[in-house]
């Protein structure tokens, strides 16, 4: 055996670097910044380049062997396209400047991969990253009414917003506490173009780039091209609807950072298995050990992992005879697996793969080879997933899906003596908003609600499209009755919210039933109850919530 460091040892060592690589994110990022004004001052002079792309080729390289894989991934990406300019003296360095912000943006959200996955209350840390978190809006406005009523909107969908009237006033704010993105009017007392100039000056003065979408009562060519000019993201005609400008914000800002892969590792070797765990976890991946194969089964259903970590083999089966089983099962039979053996034999291995193994690892592996093995696996696994499971209107969970997961829910809570509670929500009089403002009024309300739902749910909470206009939620570990509260807090929240098609406003509701395990024992009967529970809202005049049983 050769003198491996303990798993300890290991541990305290790399958790030592990564510490010290952490405590220089700041530094790193003022030297991006650096570059992003000299690329904009004097260009892409040689020298410039050069210097960068040496630098953010150690940034790449220091991120990657400590299991920053996404920021590691990002300095890669402005290192190539440094090479790339220098190549060919491109004079436009627009994509690379855009690839240092998104490295910027990396070096920001870089929080220790094993706190990761509890997201957004790690980030709410410090008061920046909490605004980043919410989701900071501020909107410049001279009409104030028409602002209050625009940010009212964003806030029934979760945003946090600010409301400027005064564009000295606004200035001076967001130099001081840079919201996430700015929407901006264009008209205002100083003149027809006053936001836009506002904007380009204070371009000139921030070091961050600041995402601004205009809004304005001028939809002509020169107000557009204003708002171009001034860098604007977005344009939009007042009065904005407020579902298509929320498709815009989500691109712009992101919320909830990506939820980890999930990994299962199933080695019998304690110490290897939590070795390759640890290297998973750095790299930001939620990770779950099971040394007995024949836990694996249980772990799959309650973990459902995104992909198999197999060791080849162990004493009560072997990792191919695991596979097969894994490959059997419909639920599984796409998932990712991966082999880890000391096997050297290329027969061998290939007849592992051939037995529905996606890749083979040799033992010792380096972490490196490991993690992007891992990585890229189950992040195509992952986007296989979406196609195959989410609808696509909506982005919410497909029928089949999401009665899929209410079994599965129902089989935990049973088996963890918890609760659960399921929503089934229909808009009401939805036939009327086709017939009144057309088809596409009303697919855009769809997507209105399922963002609605989206934002204002927890994140554990399953969300489905159960039917055209239909939807059904799952809520873990929550009583019926108080579902019963939360959904009527949220029926009333959407029932303020403005629906727009062209220049005409509407209010849609809807009506929900609440069922729960225990209570009803199996899928069909908990769906069957809450139907029966939205019938009677929707007999007692709609717009409410009621509970079964
Ligand atoms: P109630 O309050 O009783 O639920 O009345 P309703 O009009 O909402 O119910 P009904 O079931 O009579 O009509 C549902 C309508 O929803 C009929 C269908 O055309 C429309 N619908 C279903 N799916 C979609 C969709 O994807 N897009 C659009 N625009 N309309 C849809
Ligand atoms: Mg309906
Ligand atoms: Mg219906």
């Amino acid at each position: 055996m050769t003198d491996r460091p303990s798993l300890e040892e290991f541990d305290a060592q790399r958790a030592e670097l990564m510490q010290e690589f952490s405590s220089q994110f700041p530094s790193w990022r003022a030297e991006v910044t650096q570059f992003m004004n000299r690329l904009q001052g004097e260009g892409n002079e040689a020298s410039v380049l050069e210097a960068m792309r040496h630098r953010l080729h150690q940034l790449a390289g220091a991120a990657a062997s400590l299991g920053f894989a996404a920021l590691g991934e990002a300095a890669r990406e402005a290192e190539r396209l440094t090479r790339e300019c220098l190549a060919q003296a491109v004079d436009s360095p627009e994509r690379l400047l855009a690839a240092l912000q998104t490295l910027q943006h990396r070096l920001d959200q870089q929080i220790p991969a094993d706190d990761r996955r509890f997201g957004v209350l790690v980030l709410s840390t410090s008061s920046e990253q909490a605004d980043r978190a919410e989701g900071r809006i501020c909107l410049v406005d001279d009409d104030s009414l028409q602002a209050r009523e625009l940010a009212a909107q964003l806030e029934y969908f979760g945003y946090t917003t600010q409301v400027y009237t005064d564009l000295t006033e606004a200035k001076e704010a967001i130099r001081l506490r840079p919201p996430q993105l700015i929407l901006m009017d264009l008209v205002f007392p100083e003149g027809d173009a006053a936001g836009a100039e506002a904007v380009s000056a204070w371009r000139g003065n921030m070091s961050e780039p600041l995402p601004v979408l205009f809004v304005s009562i001028r939809t002509d060519l020169v107000a557009r091209l204003l708002a171009v000019r001034a860098g604007g993201l977005g344009f939009f005609a007042k009065p904005v609807d407020v579902a298509v400008l929320l498709d815009s914000l989500d691109g712009l800002i992101v919320r909830r950072p990506p939820a980890p892969y999930r990994i299962l590792v199933v080695d019998d070797d304690r110490i290897q298995a939590n070795l390759n765990a640890s290297h998973l976890r750095r790299a930001g991946m939620e990770v779950q050990v099971v040394t007995q194969p024949l836990e694996m089964l249980d772990a799959l259903f309650e973990f459902q992992p995104e992909l198999l970590l197999l060791d080849m083999y162990m004493p009560d089966c072997t990792g191919m005879e695991l596979a097969r089983v894994v490959r059997q099962m419909e639920a599984f039979d796409s998932l990712p697996i991966v082999f880890l053996s000391a096997e050297t034999d290329r027969d061998k291995q290939l007849a592992a793969v051939g037995l529905g193994g996606d890749d083979f690892l040799v033992k010792p592996i380096k972490p490196d080879h490991l993690v992007s093995s891992v990585v890229s696996r189950a992040e195509r696994y992952r986007k296989l997933r979406v196609l195959m499971l989410r609808d696509s209107l909506s982005g919410l969970f497909n029928h089949s899906t999401i009665k899929e997961r209410l079994a599965q829910e129902i089989a935990r809570a049973r088996r963890q003596q918890s609760q659960l509670a399921a929503i089934m929500i229909d808009i009401d009089q939805f036939k009327q908003v086709n017939d009144v403002y057309g088809h596409a009024a009303g697919d855009r309300v769809i997507k209105n609600i399922a963002h609605f739902l989206l934002q204002r749910l927890r994140e554990t909470d399953i969300i489905g499209r159960y039917g055209g206009e239909e939807f059904l939620v799952i809520l873990p570990d929550t009583a019926a009755a108080h579902a019963q509260d939360l959904i009527g807090a949220l029926r009333f929240a959407f029932s303020q919210i403005r629906q727009y098609a062209g220049r005409e406003e509407f209010i849609v509701t809807f009506s929900a039933g609440v069922a729960g395990y225990p209570g009803f024992n199996s899928a069909d009967t908990v769906i069957e109850a809450a139907d029966r529970a939205l019938y009677q809202a929707k007999e007692q005049g709609r717009n409410r919530v009621m509970l079964a049983g």
